[in-house]
């Protein structure tokens, strides 16, 4: 029986739905990030603000929320060459890859929540991956997960699990998912209280844009990842 978990929380739509499920599923959650000198820094005060509206609009869950975990990565940008942390145009590459796509990335970021995960006595680590998303990043799919899972319980002795909830549904059912498990929190009108929550505050858009305002929340509306939640926002919508 798993009771505890660390959930890798970049202050995202993704990563906060599993943040939401982690708090409806385990009795001690705590939160991990990452400082790898994003181009953008409203990501990471993104997670910030997230973390204090959850705690504000869910009391039960906040209970239940320990620590977050900030961890300084820069040298994520110095081995990489990406539109993620260089000022560069999003562009697909030859290798079918956008070149958001960091090597390795979400490799270290589990490993290193492994660690965290083991001082801090945690047995499962959540992550918002997608292989139903557009971009097929390699390091996002179930295969690799597994594998991380098994390398990281024999490196350190230990037996962690990888839980992944969004790793088979498109953005429309996270945003369904999401109403659902406000729903189930305790608070009244919670389904559509997460909803506005994530609407508002978690971040997506890869020009950091938070101008432009939209039903499905703040980004430039034009960039993959916008299409990408303004498009299942729609769909979550048509659907209720
Ligand atoms: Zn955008």
């Amino acid at each position: 029986m798993h009771t505890s978990a660390l959930v890798l929380f970049s202050g995202g739509q993704d990563s906060t739905t599993c943040l939401a499920q982690a708090l409806s599923k385990y009795q001690r959650v705590e939160t991990i990030g990452f400082d790898y000198r994003q181009r953008h820094r409203v990501e990471l005060d993104a997670r910030v603000k997230v973390l204090a509206e959850i705690r504000q609009t869910f009391p039960a869950w906040s209970d239940k929320l320990g620590q977050d975990h900030l961890l300084d990565l820069a040298v994520l940008g110095e081995v990489s060459e990406t539109s993620l942390t260089r000022d560069t145009a999003f562009k697909m590459e030859q290798s079918g890859l956008p070149n958001t796509f960091v090597p390795g990335r979400n490799l270290l970021f589990l490993t290193l929540a492994a660690a965290v995960a083991y001082r801090r006595d945690l047995q499962v680590m959540v992550t918002g991956v997608c292989e139903t998303d557009f971009s097929g990043y390699p390091d996002c799919r179930d295969d690799t997960m597994k594998a991380m899972q098994l390398a990281l319980s024999l490196g350190m002795d230990k037996r962690f699990l990888v839980d992944t909830p969004l790793m088979w549904i498109d953005k429309a059912a996270t945003w369904t998912l999401a109403h659902e498990l406000g729903e189930k929190s305790g608070v009244v009108g919670g389904g559509d209280a997460l909803v506005k929550l994530l609407i508002e505050h978690t971040h997506t858009c890869y020009l950091g844009d938070r101008e432009h305002h939209h039903p499905w929340g703040y980004g430039c509306g034009d960039c993959p990842a916008c299409l990408l939640r303004a498009r299942g926002y729609e769909q979550f919508v048509q659907a209720v």
